[in-house]
């Protein structure tokens, strides 16, 4: 942990894997969607790169593998359509969400040099609060909704029944992401085959010693490495497919290209990049003055980045060349980003990059390893084992957060928060 333990890492809350199908239904290009959503200015590539085609085939293979997928997608366009309405006439209501990201436990295996919860100590845990029979009642709670569910932790393969849980969710046939750091896999193949995620999400930050440097574990890479073989040599069908995911920090951007050979040795079906989210203290000074008396944040306990030393220009002609040359896989960038939105990202990152009402407030929300419902950092609008879900979802503090964004536009901690990104 650098910097005092104030650095920051929220484990990847899913990749979308939507943005495949982005791919297909946006005409090959990933990012389209991503521009017209915005209004941004993003260039879009004249030409069809390397990176569009394999993505554009990656999403027809998607389509044809998972054609809910599609479904799931349209719908997902479908709600963004009506979503302006519902900010200004509902009164904070909302329509069913459409991700929810399931965290079974915080606790952790590994002590990550940027990761929030190593800071804060969740990792540390003895205790998941809620258990599976819990667990499995919440999803059919919400599976009528019909959600794209994310399990995340922590390191969710840590508990012990995430196979059980995994296989729950899929009964109900909702889209399952799983998102680990691949050092448990190995053990957990063989239950997690007999019905497996949708998409197994493996955080990966470079090459061998890069990796588990920042993982701060030797072997941490080659525990990864087999539990990766191990569930190629289980699959059945198509699922999972595997996402290799990879947040750029000061410590990774330098080795991003090796981190292609990288993602071919796991077998990756997709290796997306991220640019890493973090909160400065500026931004939390700010969002307190402004919301403090409601919705207050701590800096010590979820501030911090780890981007220092980050050179924007070298990183987007580094990407520039990911786009452009064949590297036999789809390369994807979350959030994408021109050159000019690079450096305002990474050098003033209290500017916004692109403008706009996030989304999250009424589509997505998080449920914690305590059944807390928590749609946006430490704010807690309800508990499952106290009140049902749907309750919790129009709840007065959850309509409260929404109609504070729908008011006031994006919470100044919003600027570099992944969540804020999302479009699809
Ligand atoms: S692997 Fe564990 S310590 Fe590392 S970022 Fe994920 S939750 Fe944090
Ligand atoms: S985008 Fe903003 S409102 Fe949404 S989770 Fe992030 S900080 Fe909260």
């Amino acid at each position: 942990m650098l910097a005092g333990g104030r650095l920051l890492h929220f484990p990847s809350d899913g990749l979308s894997f939507a943005q495949l199908a982005a791919a297909l239904t946006d005409g090959g290009c990933a990012n389209a969607a991503w521009q017209r959503a915005y209004g941004c200015g993003y260039n879009a590539p004249n030409a069809m790169n390397s990176s569009t085609r394999h993505t554009l085939r990656a999403g027809l293979k998607v389509a044809a593998e998972h054609p809910s997928l599609i479904l799931w997608y349209l719908q997902n366009r479908l709600r963004n359509g009506v979503l302006p309405l519902e900010r200004r006439l509902a009164d904070g209501r909302s329509l069913p969400p459409r991700y929810i990201t399931l965290k079974p436990t915080l606790r952790c295996n590994l002590r990550c040099e940027f990761c929030r919860f190593v800071a804060n100590g969740d990792v540390f845990g003895k205790k998941d609060w809620l258990e599976i029979g819990d667990w499995k009642r919440i999803v059919d709670e919400i599976a009528p909704y019909g959600p794209y569910i994310c399990l995340t932790g922590g390191e969710p393969t840590l508990y012990p029944q995430i196979a059980e849980l995994v296989a729950h969710i899929r009964r109900h046939r909702l889209l399952c992401v799983l998102t680990t750091n691949g050092t448990l896999l190995e053990q957990r193949a063989e239950a997690l085959m007999q019905a497996p995620p949708d998409v197994l999400i493996l955080s990966l930050d470079g090459p061998r010693e890069v990796h588990d440097a920042v993982r701060k574990a030797e072997g941490t890479y080659d525990r990864a490495l087999r539990g990766a073989r191990k569930v190629a040599a289980l699959r059945k069908g198509s699922a999972p497919h595997l996402v290799v995911n990879a947040a750029i920090t000061g410590h990774t951007w330098e080795t991003a290209l090796q981190l292609v050979d990288a993602a071919r040795e796991f077998g990756a079906f997709a290796l997306n990049f991220q640019h890493f989210w973090f909160l400065t203290q500026p931004m939390v000074t700010a969002h307190n003055a402004r919301w403090g008396d409601c919705f207050p944040l701590n800096y010590e306990s979820i501030g911090g980045t780890a981007t220092e030393g980050i050179d924007t220009d070298r990183l987007y002609e580094t990407i520039q060349r990911l786009k452009q040359e064949d590297f036999g896989l789809p390369i994807l960038f979350y959030p994408e980003l021109d050159r000019e939105q690079m450096r305002l990202y990474y050098g003033a990152p209290e500017a916004f990059t692109h403008h706009a009402t996030p989304t999250c407030a009424w589509t997505a929300t998080d449920i914690l390893p305590n059944g807390d419902v928590s749609p946006c950092f430490d704010l807690v609008c309800g508990n499952v084992r106290d009140q049902p879900f749907r309750d919790i979802w129009n709840s007065d503090s959850f309509r409260a957060h929404r109609n504070r964004l729908a008011s006031a536009g994006p919470y100044p901690v919003c600027a570099r928060c992944c969540a804020y990104f999302r479009r699809d």
